[in-house]
């Protein structure tokens, strides 16, 4: 169903024609105005009876009956991307260009919707699973998400309730799969001796920088999902990736608040970097290092990125916690899945440009110019929602951390176990 209504943009006066594709009672969505590109940002509202009714503050509704205008139209099918002008609709387009993917990616988009409206009750649960205020997260998981929710839950149920269901709106975002094999890889090294990561992970957390960190983590994944309207229209073309098919070069994005969303891409990755010495302990753990240790000053060479010139390398984490982004990085080298999965999220065109302090860009066609790069803009929010399954990551990383940290026992130097 199309929603139509007859306005003038904000910024320029131009007489648009307004035309909204509906697929939910209240739907929220961004244009820009055709003349002046501005972003014009609005929701639908039930209007009491069957019908639906606009809510696009600030804008001046026309009456096509009294105004004499040169009409533009503007077309908007909420959550896709813009289709070129002509016959199709961008819903059509759409159909056509994900073909049998088309199903899948209305059922992500509907996960994502999901928690967008749940989002402060979600917020609310992990507040009180960070604080450890245990009948609190229950009443909320009871009452919000989970009626089954048993009365006396094992503290196993506390802690990975929360990330189960966080794990479906992570592989509707990231449909390619990489954090899937990222955990794999990254979970087997807790796996391999669950004694030495128990005693690891205690130390991990008796670090009162870690529920800082964890709590930075979860507040940049809120912010980001409270910033839907912003991004979800790229998922389409995340989907159409992963599917391993080619990007429409006529298909847009409308232009969200590109600051804001710089401002979280630079955030995420501060907080992500922030999270690499756990990856890199687990790392020296498994290769029978003390976890502090990466190199070892008794054997020659030790553990090195290749990448990396001998002036760069560090020999333990209080170096490491002090070498710049790009030299952590590159400690990845020995997580592979890890490493291509943080890549996709931080590509470096994209963080050298975009994601720069002294930002200043050109955007006209869909592209971003900045001082001679060109990056889609699509491709930018293509790493923003990459980035948030990234953090997804995080939060469980911590939370097997949390699990297996509270079973270790400090006094006795013993493993509980998990039971
Ligand atoms: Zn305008």
């Amino acid at each position: 169903m199309i929603l139509s209504t007859y306005i003038e943009c904000p910024a320029c006066s131009t007489a648009i024609i307004l035309r909204v594709g509906i697929s939910r009672a209240r739907q929220k969505f961004t244009v820009a105005c055709p003349e002046c590109r501005s972003s014009i940002r609005g929701d639908t509202i039930p209007d009491g009876s069957e019908h639906l009714d606009f809510n696009i503050p600030g804008v001046t509704v026309l009456d096509p009956e009294v105004e004499d205008r040169d009409w533009r139209t503007v077309s908007t099918y909420g959550d896709l991307p813009i289709a070129p002008s002509g016959e199709f609709s961008s819903f059509l387009f759409a159909t056509s260009v994900l073909g049998e993917k088309f199903a899948t990616y209305r059922r992500c988009v509907a996960i994502v919707r999901d928690f967008e409206e749940k989002v402060d009750p979600l917020e609310h649960a992990y507040g009180f699973y960070l604080q450890g205020k245990w009948e609190l997260l229950d009443s909320v998981v009871k009452r919000h998400f989970s009626k089954a929710w048993p009365d006396d839950p094992t503290i196993l149920d506390r802690h990975t309730y929360l990330h189960r269901i966080l794990s479906w709106l992570q592989s509707a975002v990231e449909p390619a799969g990489q954090h899937v094999q990222a955990k794999r890889e990254i979970w087997q090294k807790a796996g391999a001796s669950e004694e030495r990561f128990a005693k690891l992970a205690f130390s991990v957390i008796s670090n009162p920088g870690f529920s800082v960190v964890n709590r930075r983590v979860s507040d940049q994944f809120f912010s980001l999902l409270r910033d839907g309207e912003e991004w979800v229209s790229a998922l389409a073309i995340v989907h159409l990736r992963a599917a391993g098919k080619s990007i429409p070069a006529e298909w847009r994005i409308p232009p969200g608040r590109i600051g804001t969303l710089r401002d979280a891409y630079r955030q995420n990755f501060e907080v992500s970097c922030q999270m690499l010495p756990v990856v890199i302990r687990m790392q020296n753990m498994c290769e029978g290092r003390d976890p502090e240790v990466i190199r070892d000053p008794a054997i020659s060479g030790g553990w090195a990125p290749r990448s990396l010139r001998p002036q760069e390398l560090v020999n333990n984490m209080n170096q490491f916690s002090k070498v710049n982004a790009a030299t952590k990085e590159a400690y990845l080298n020995r997580n592979s899945k890890l490493r291509s999965f943080w890549n996709s999220a931080f590509s470096r065109d994209v963080r050298n440009s975009i994601a720069h302090a002294e930002f200043d860009y050109v955007m006209h066609d869909g592209i971003l110019e900045y001082k001679g790069r060109r990056v889609p803009f699509h491709v930018f929010v293509e790493a923003l929602i990459k980035q948030i399954a990234l953090l997804i990551f995080w939060l469980d990383l911590c939370k097997l951390c949390k699990i297996y940290g509270s079973r270790w026992d400090p006094a006795t130097g013993s493993f509980l176990g998990l039971d």
